[in-house]
């Protein structure tokens, strides 16, 4: 579970039944173009990395740990609709050197 808004045109992957590595590795895989941000989980309060779908980081499909463990996801097609949602979140925004 998360602890942070959602915001409409937004998808959460959290770990939570059907919304877990599985789903969030095949949103991934079919939305190439789109961004994701990585957050932690209790709070979301360090660092919130945005990245693009496409990013190794967050999209081997040999890791199966994307949101069960201490952090979730945070998706949309909308580079915009993405930002203005986690601007509101407690943390540092922070965009991936490697594909940003
Ligand atoms: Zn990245």
């Amino acid at each position: 579970m998360i602890s942070v808004r959602s915001c409409p045109g937004v998808e959460i992957f959290d770990g939570s039944t059907g919304r877990g590595s599985r789903e969030y590795l095949a949103w991934v895989g079919a939305n190439k173009d789109c961004y994701v941000v990585n957050a932690y989980k209790p709070k979301a309060s360090y660092i919130i990395k945005l990245h693009r779908a496409n990013c190794r980081h967050i999209s081997d499909s040999n890791k199966q740990n994307y949101t069960e463990t201490d952090y979730f996801k945070a998706c949309s097609c909308s580079l915009q609709i993405l930002e203005n949602c986690i601007a509101n979140w407690p943390g540092e925004v922070q965009h991936c050197s490697k594909c940003m």
